[in-house]
């Protein structure tokens, strides 16, 4: 074991429009970038910047550039998602609060779960360049927040930055160095792998494609690896670095796309040399047992082509319907299983089915619906919604109010009913509604009308006897109704 100084992973959180994508851009953009001119800008979930010479480091470590690897997906969501896998994703996290706003609900979000996962963060005061700025007011609310910052009694480093006009970057690129230094960030090239996993994707020409950094070890082509979430081991085919490159090993720190993968393991989770565990499948994700037994509301299985289209459907679909299970790659047979299991439908993204799937999801009675755009998919999720409320409330066919009774039989009585909606029929399942509250359900032996005994009343006063022979007033309704064809319970 040889522990060495690794390039730090950092992640960029914070409430929506404060700067987190704009902050990425502007560091992308004026470092000394590895990318090589002529490099083909294609994200791949992470890439590197090469910082200058930092003032504040030692002689020994002059001349020696360092790297600095960052995630793309920038907020809380997408950093939570990661970690709900067990994986531990950023070694360093930017809190972006823009100076204009201060403290918002996803910043107050973002905190939490940056406490929860005990990632040491920076604050970016971001947009000080708007007249509106107030500094000093959202540092004293990141207080409130139980945020202490570098001077203010704490040792939350923070750092006053624009990502408009660029000012502050370099020193919060310093800021980064100095966290990760403090923090140890180390790893063992020639140790076992662990690698995390931040974008999936299905390309046409390469097949599965795993975007990742690689946290220890290296990883090298013709090597195996294992995914912690299904235990398979693959062969790497192909390695490729952040320039669309191909490259022969990718080291500690590096972003990197790995090939050779014929299932897609999720974001977030992780990548062995198959020697360590570093995680167990998290237990709130992809675990039927979790599911809610009593299911309101739609629910469906979700897959798409990316992690990114994922993203984004799940967004568009919002509170709309509830995910069992989300994943990017094609439709598997486990898929269908969980599917049949739960009674729900497949909705697909992006995504060709194969003819087997489609066979073997006619035979377990489950329904695939693919869709390449958001909007026909939310088109049918309202139609769903629709059919769902209706297929859940009860029809109501007729009504009738008791405004006489006669005596039949021994103790029994006719009630004499005039109809005042819909019409009743002796198949009718029938209920007596007294203010308000059923009283129990009946079926209508006999329907009598002007003497004659009919199947149906659709107008008029008619007397009826029925089944059993709950104790009736005059007063009561009798409510000809179809239950739910769904219930909740
Ligand atoms: P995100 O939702 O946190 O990723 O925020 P964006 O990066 O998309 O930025 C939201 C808006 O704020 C965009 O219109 C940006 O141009 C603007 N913005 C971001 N940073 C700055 C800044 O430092 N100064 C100013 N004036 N505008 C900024």
């Amino acid at each position: 074991m040889s522990l060495q100084n690794r390039p730090p992973i950092v992640a960029v959180l914070g409430h929506v429009d404060h700067g987190k994508t704009s902050l990425l851009d502007k560091i992308r953009n004026t470092s000394v970038a590895s990318r090589e001119a002529g490099g083909i800008t294609q994200s791949i979930g992470s890439w590197q910047v090469t910082v200058g010479q930092s003032s504040r480091e030692s002689e020994a470590n002059r001349g020696t550039h360092k790297k600095i690897t960052f995630i793309d997906t920038p907020g809380h969501q997408a950093f939570n998602q990661m970690r709900s896998r067990g994986a531990k994703v950023a070694d360093v996290a930017i809190l972006v609060v823009a100076a204009d706003d201060g403290v918002m609900p996803q910043t107050k979000e973002s905190i939490e779960f940056l406490k929860a996962a005990n990632t040491p963060f920076i604050v970016a005061i971001n947009k000080i360049d708007l007249p509106g700025a107030n500094i000093e007011a959202a540092k004293g609310a990141l207080a409130k927040e139980e945020v202490l910052l570098e001077g203010r009694g704490g040792d939350t480093p923070v750092v006053e930055v624009s990502a408009k006009t660029g000012q502050g970057i370099d020193h919060l690129l310093e800021v980064i160095e100095l966290l990760s230094e403090v923090q140890e960030v180390k790893a063992d090239p020639e140790g076992d792998v662990e690698a995390v996993i931040v974008e999936t994707e299905r390309d046409p020409k390469r097949g599965n494609v795993l975007s990742s950094i690689v946290r220890n070890g290296t990883i090298r082509v013709g090597g195996e690896l294992v995914s912690s979430e299904t235990g398979r081991k693959v062969r790497i085919r192909g390695l490729f670095d952040e320039n669309n490159k191909p490259i022969k090993e990718a080291g500690p720190g590096t972003p990197v796309e790995i090939l050779g993968f014929d299932q897609l393991p999720p974001v977030g989770s992780v990548i062995t040399s198959g020697h360590i565990l570093t995680t167990q499948p998290s237990p709130t994700t992809h675990n039927p047992q979790l599911l809610p037994k009593k299911r309101d509301g739609f629910w469906v299985l979700l897959k798409a082509d990316t992690a990114g289209s994922l993203e984004a459907v799940q967004g568009a679909l919002g509170e709309k319907v509830g995910i069992i299970q989300s994943g990017v790659g094609d439709v598997v047979e486990a898929d269908i299983n969980l599917a049949a299991s739960t009674g729900s439908p497949i909705v697909c993204f992006n995504i060709k089915l194969g003819k087997d799937i489609v066979k073997y999801a006619q035979e377990q009675g489950v329904k695939l619906y693919t869709y390449k755009i958001i909007y026909e998919l939310l088109a049918d999720v309202d139609k769903w919604q629709k059919e769902l409320e209706e297929a859940q409330s009860e029809k109501i066919l007729g009504k009738a109010q008791i405004i006489a009774q006669f005596p039949h039989e021994k103790e029994t009585r006719i009630a004499g009913c005039r109809l005042e909606s819909g019409r009743i029929t002796k198949s009718d399942r029938l209920r007596l509604v007294r203010e308000d509250k059923v009283l129990g359900t009946i079926r209508a032996t006999s329907l009598k009308q002007q003497k004659q005994e009919k199947d149906k009343i659709d107008q008029g006063e008619f007397g009826m006897y029925f089944e059993p022979q709950l104790d009736f007033r005059i007063g009561d309704t009798l409510e000809a109704f179809i239950p739910p064809k769904t219930s909740t319970s």
